[in-house]
């Protein structure tokens, strides 16, 4: 079955499928639920509906979604007086809230926003505005804005940078489970986990060589979380149970089974691959490396249908991603709504706004593809200027506490990239369907590198100016 890319999108990053914790298991099953209506079952929609319904009279003391933790509202005392009330508004209004949320949830008066904490509870947090622009207290915050950093040295426009790497998903013996895996006849297997770790490693060799001091979130095909799908299936079955699932099935029948997604293993499998990881990924990221940057890198595809028979596409594509765009019932969440508020006053999108933007500018202009278009507006908001941008609430985007730029370029299954990555890597350039092209990991890591040297080369002082 083709299943599309919004699904399919759906599937690999986003949050409304942040399933649930073991503290709330009302609000988040109708995310679950919503996300299955997505892949194909009508029926389920239909509950999804009615749960959305009586989503108030089911909601615990504390709405936190999957493997989330309680905030720490506290910590927001010291964004206080940091921002204007104009500037406030405008990330929410343009940025952060784009589909709308309910009205009580966050409050912006003239000199404060309140903020609800617990709605049960009716706990609040109160924001005080800073009275101007010229009078606003220091933003807190453990990365360096662009023009904090120290001037570049000479023809090292990135030193002193401090830029993690995190190449997309685990690769190895798990892309199949994580459903990054396809293979066309007896070609090479693609494998998105290994793909985006080829690109890191040749990235971080060259920004090495710009002065840059980088990370790897990943250097592997293993997992940072200690923690393995047999350690979530009794939060699958209670996952599944409370979304209409009464007696879910322990096992997938194939790959191609219609109800997969239904089962504890699988359901199991995602929260260990991609929220157990994602998540402990974020704690490497926000209590050890502390970069100024983190670019997440993944490769994109087309709905490939069965992965032992895939559907190849003419579709090849780029587009990049900042954090953004909540949906209305993920603000609902208090753990994601705190999350975004206290990115938001970290001000990382006045720093990945633009960077984002050059990195998309280069990466469009060495690839030559063309901007993906999101089939719906739904769960996006596009910004910026180059046409290659978006903003949407990814779950590394939104807890890595620094500036994320996402970047989705290539589609694995087109002709063109499948040819491409059969190709592998290789210096200079090779005739790869008639055309005379760098490697594909290359082609990627050069263009990056060539955006954050635009970027970076024009935001920061150099010393031989
Ligand atoms: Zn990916």
């Amino acid at each position: 079955m083709k299943i599309n890319n919004e699904t399919r999108m759906t599937k690999e990053c986003r949050t409304p499928n942040d399933k649930m914790s073991p503290h709330s298991l009302s609000a988040a099953s109708v995310l679950v639920i919503r996300h299955l209506s997505l892949v194909r079952h009508s029926l389920i929609r239909a509950s999804a509906f009615l749960l959305l319904i009586f989503l108030p009279a089911l909601q615990a003391a504390d709405n936190i979604s999957v493997l989330g933790s309680k905030p720490q509202w506290s910590v927001l005392e010291h964004y206080q007086e940091t921002i204007t009330r104009d500037d406030f508004d405008r990330l929410i209004q343009s940025v952060y809230c784009t589909h709308g949320f309910a009205p009580d949830l966050i409050q912006i008066n003239e000199k404060t926003a309140r903020l609800i904490k617990n709605r049960c509870a009716q706990e609040f947090f109160t924001l005080r505005f800073a009275a101007n622009n010229a009078e606003h207290q220091p933003v807190p915050r453990l990365w360096r804005p662009t023009k904090s950093l120290p001037a570049a040295r000479s023809g090292k426009p990135l030193s002193g940078l401090r830029v993690a790497l995190d190449p997309g998903h685990l690769g190895g013996k798990w892309a199949r489970m994580e459903e990054r895996w396809f293979q066309f006849g007896n070609s090479q297997p693609v494998q998105e986990g290994d793909l985006a770790l080829r690109v890191a490693r040749l990235l971080g060799r060259r920004l090495r060589q710009l002065g840059a001091n980088v990370s790897f979130i990943r250097n592997n095909n293993e997992p940072i979380t200690a923690k393995r799908p047999d350690d979530f299936h009794e939060l699958a079955r209670k996952i599944l149970i409370k979304n209409g699932v009464p007696q879910p099935r322990a096992d997938v029948l194939d790959p191609n089974d219609p109800e997969k997604e239904q089962t504890i293993r699988w359901q199991s499998e995602i929260l260990f691959y991609r929220y157990s990881e994602i998540r402990r990924r974020a704690a490497l990221v926000n209590f050890k490396l502390h970069p100024d940057l983190v670019l997440c890198l993944h490769l994109n595809a087309e709905g490939w249908g069965d992965p032992n028979s895939p559907t190849l596409t003419e579709a090849n594509h780029l587009h990049l991603l900042v954090n953004g765009s909540y949906l209305a019932e993920e603000l609902e969440f208090d753990d994601e709504r705190f999350e975004m508020i206290r990115r938001l006053l970290s001000r990382a999108y006045d720093e990945e706004l633009p960077l984002a933007d050059t990195i998309a500018a280069a990466m469009a202009r060495e690839t030559g593809l063309p901007p993906y278009e999101y089939p719906t507006t739904n769960s996006t908001t596009k910004v910026g200027s180059s046409g290659y941008l978006y903003a949407r609430n990814l779950l590394a985007t939104r807890i890595y506490r620094c500036p994320v730029v996402y970047c989705e370029p290539y589609v694995m299954n087109s002709e063109d990239a499948f040819a491409r990555i059969q190709a592998g890597d290789y210096e200079g350039t090779r005739n790869v369907n008639g055309t005379e092209r760098k490697s594909i990991f290359r082609e990627y890591a050069d263009s990056v590198v060539d955006g954050l040297v635009d970027y970076y080369s024009k935001a920061r002082c150099s010393r031989d100016r």
